[in-house]
């Protein structure tokens, strides 16, 4: 599978790396977006995902849409 993303905003192939939950897209590195399935935090907190009870990968695009309202 390939960066459904990468394809679509500037028709390069890159092969993906993660599949957004939402729609299904593949992602390349550049375009995976990780949240956290339990809080929204700020970026830049400095702490490993790693003791996080969980997380959730989408594309940019479904990200905007969570985020417009
Ligand atoms: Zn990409
Ligand atoms: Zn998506």
């Amino acid at each position: 599978m390939n960066c459904y993303e990468c394809r679509r905003v500037s028709g390069t192939t890159n092969p993906a790396e993660a599949v957004c939950s939402q729609c299904g897209a593949g992602l390349c590195s550049a375009h995976v977006r990780i949240e956290k399935r339990e809080v929204h935090q700020p970026h830049g907190l400095g702490k490993s995902s790693a003791d996080l009870p969980g997380r959730r990968i989408v594309c940019p695009v479904c990200e905007r849409a969570e985020h417009s309202e």
